[in-house]
């Protein structure tokens, strides 16, 4: 069992098991989502140093809010898209949630020690010079290994659909 919170401690999210993988991505919603929830008030980067933002993919049926889950609201870059979590007790974004998902992307900042990562994806993305050859596999999108992971991973969960629950958005008050 693994225990992540959020910088004040207020808001935890218990995992099980072991990641499915961790990729780096350097998709330009990310970069554009990372950018603005570093702007909230108190907030700390989840980029790291390449501008890219790293994640730990976790199955969703194996990750449970177990304190302040009435601190998440949802960021959407647009109406319906991909949602990021962030516990506004202290403006932790904790994961990216994609409509229909399998899994949660959560983000390694949230992590005490996070695993390294394995790969990095969304290459076609990258601003010239800012990809470090520094011998993690990188595709101009995802690569298969990353997409045969998340498959096994559903097969796991015997191809279970997972809606997205409701949350309110970060705009809202607590
Ligand atoms: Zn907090
Ligand atoms: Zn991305």
């Amino acid at each position: 069992m693994t225990e992540i919170t959020c910088r004040c401690g207020a808001t935890t999210l218990t995992l099980t098991g072991a990641p499915i993988l961790t990729s780096s991505c350097h998709c330009q919603s990310c970069r554009e989502a990372a950018g603005q929830l570093a702007d909230l008030p108190g907030a700390t980067p989840i980029t790291d140093a390449h501008g890219a933002t790293p994640f730990v993919l976790w199955r969703k049926d194996r990750v449970a809010v177990t304190r302040g889950a009435g601190t998440l609201r949802a960021h959407t870059l647009r109406d319906g898209g991909t949602r990021r979590a962030v516990a506004t007790c202290c403006n932790s974004p904790m994961y990216l949630n994609f409509n229909g998902g399998h899994w949660l992307s959560l983000y390694a900042a949230r992590f005490d020690t996070p695993p390294p990562i394995q790969m990095r994806t969304m290459l076609m993305d990258a601003e010239p010079g800012t990809v470090p050859d520094d011998g993690i596999p990188g595709a101009r999108r995802q690569s298969a290994r990353f997409m045969l992971k998340l498959l096994g991973a559903w097969a796991a969960t015997g191809f279970r659909f997972f809606k997205m629950e409701p949350m309110p958005k970060l705009e809202e008050p607590q």
